[in-house]
């Protein structure tokens, strides 16, 4: 064994079909088992019509000349028409590439100049934004909008598209093309990485069955843990363009299980779903656990069916992790880390005795090291960079091959860009982050975009964006800003002006300081560490 790699159980791998021929077996299966319920309507979407709908929708796909290696691309929040849409492509073969629906315009044609979808699909919402931009994008045939829409060329609805599929029958077998799962891309999710601007993450077929093979060994030792299977129903209130709340998603589906979807978190119709389908287990962001632990509103609700909580996509802290045990008398408060670029959670807590504070153990058929700045693994209890290896590692970014040598090296090592250590008994922490990101409710925010679209104000001279600690939302996006000798601005216009160009979750809720220079090293790099202990002081 090289020495300081610390490595996940072994795993034989099995699978060998694709996401398209194992979706396909997978809801022949399940027949009526109900896999998703809308939590505001309780609309519910059985394995059967998912599968008939998904044939169809496949069917008009290629109709229209989709195909392997094409794109699909869909703005929504959580609605169970996403699901469909993912389904349909993996059949075709299609890449899948979910995007935010709280996008601006200038967003939204950033990430589809990454992904280059060649039919988007769009809630009526989200519809004048996209058709404000299509112009910029030749690669778009067809928009398809969710619900019934008037059938124009470039635009049909997506329910005219599945009506009445109910009533087919369903075959016993489906012309999947046998495409290659290793080298074949499924999803493209957006994410900045270690730096610059949200860049598309392509994540292979082969990157999903190795979560799959990987993950069910570990559910089959968390069941046998606790002598009891508490995941037959679980929240799907993480979006579902994040890997997070995607996988989660989707690995429901082919496991025949129930997801409750949340389109947006609404305190009362969270707490009511945990209470009327009585969750034994949350898959949730951690500002939602320390909304359990904090808000009056929670104590009105029976919560007592809900025994584990797994806390993906960003930090929870000690305190809130122990709060949640002792209130809801809970088995087990697991964390997870992971990252987009590694498909999923690669560290998580599995035994029911985790560790405080730790983000679990390295999972099975993975392999993780610490490294110093000369790139020497370290050994237990030393603080350095977590980097990781194994087959839920991306295939790269697409269309950047540069930003995908910068992040994997030519040993195949993922460097994360944060900081950690493991313990005596192989516990990772993580302690800090050296990238540049932040992450706010879990959400990327790239500081270098937010430093772009400042020193774009007339105003305004440099511009340094860092995460300011926050308990709820984990961290806060603030700006230091330097002004141009003659000009005058106020940080009230400069909000006005983030906020007219940003999605709401990158907009400067932690302020705006006005300083005389922006702290670099001889590089012309930013110093943040300089500007957030400047921040924390004050
Ligand atoms: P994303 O690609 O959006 O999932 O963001 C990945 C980044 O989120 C990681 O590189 C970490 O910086 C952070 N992250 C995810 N999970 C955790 C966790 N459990 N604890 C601390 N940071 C986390």
């Amino acid at each position: 064994m090289e020495e300081n790699i610390v490595k996940g159980e072994e795993i034989q791998r099995k699978i060998k079909l694709n996401l398209g021929q194992l979706t396909f077996e997978a809801l022949k299966n399940y027949g009526d088992n109900v896999l998703q319920v809308d939590a505001e309507t309780d609309e519910i979407l059985t394995a059967s019509l998912l599968l008939k709908q998904g044939i169809r929708l496949a069917t008009f796909l290629k109709e229209h000349g989709v195909s392997h290696g094409d794109t699909i691309s869909v703005i929504s929040e959580n609605r169970l028409e996403v699901c469909l849409i993912a389904v349909a492509s993996f059949f075709v073969g299609a890449t899948f590439a979910p995007l935010n629906p709280d996008y601006t315009g200038g967003e939204l044609n950033h990430a589809l100049n990454l992904s280059r979808p060649k039919i988007v699909f769009s809630t009526p919402s989200s519809l004048s934004k996209l058709t404000g931009i299509t112009t910029n994008h030749t690669d778009i045939k067809l928009i398809v909008v969710f619900g019934s829409h008037e059938s124009k060329k470039f635009l049909q609805g997506l329910d005219d598209i599945i009506r009445g599929a109910e009533n087919d029958e369903i075959p016993t077998t489906f012309a999947i093309d046998s495409y290659d799962p290793k080298e074949t891309v499924a999803t493209i999710l957006c994410s900045s990485g270690t730096t610059g601007k949200p860049k598309g993450v392509m994540i292979t077929h082969e990157n999903i069955t190795s979560c799959i093979e990987i993950l069910t060994k570990v559910f089959l030792q968390m069941k046998k843990e606790a002598d009891s299977d508490s995941s037959d129903t679980i929240t799907g209130i993480t979006p579902f363009f994040h890997s997070f709340g995607f996988l989660a998603m989707y690995l429901h589906i082919l496991r025949g299980k129930r997801l409750i979807v949340f389109k947006k978190f609404k305190p009362k119709i969270f707490l009511e779903a945990i209470a009327k389908y009585k969750l034994k287990a949350l898959v949730v962001p951690p500002p939602l656990l320390v909304y359990l632990v904090r808000d009056p509103l929670v104590k009105k609700y029976d919560l007592s069916s809900v025994k584990e909580v797994y806390a993906g996509a960003s930090p929870l802290n000690k305190e809130t992790e122990m709060e949640l045990k002792r209130r809801f008398k809970l088995r087990r408060a697991g964390q997870s880390y992971g990252m987009t670029e590694t498909t999923w959670a690669v560290i998580a807590t599995v035994n029911i005795e985790g560790k405080s504070g730790s983000v679990g153990v390295v999972l099975p058929g993975m392999m993780a090291k610490i490294i110093d700045e000369n790139g020497r693994a370290l050994g237990k209890n030393q603080r350095g960079e977590l980097c990781l290896k194994g087959p839920m590692i991306m295939k790269g970014y697409v269309g950047n091959k540069e930003a995908t040598m910068h992040c994997i090296d030519k040993d195949k090592w993922l460097h994360t860009g944060d900081i950690a250590y493991y313990d005596e008994d192989y516990h990772f922490y993580i302690v800090d982050r050296m990238k540049e990101l932040i992450k706010y409710k879990g959400f990327q925010v790239a500081p270098s975009e937010l430093e772009d679209l400042l020193v774009s104000h007339p105003s305004v001279l440099d511009a340094a964006v860092i995460g300011l600690p926050d308990e709820y939302a984990g961290e806060l996006p603030m700006a230091f800003v330097v002004k141009k000798s003659d000009q005058e601005v106020t940080s009230e216009v400069l909000q006005e002006f983030v906020n007219k160009n940003v999605s709401p979750h990158k907009q400067l809720r932690g302020g705006i300081v006005f300083v005389k220079e922006i702290p670099r090293n001889q590089g012309g790099k930013i110093l943040r560490r300089i500007l957030k202990d400047s921040a924390l002081k004050t």
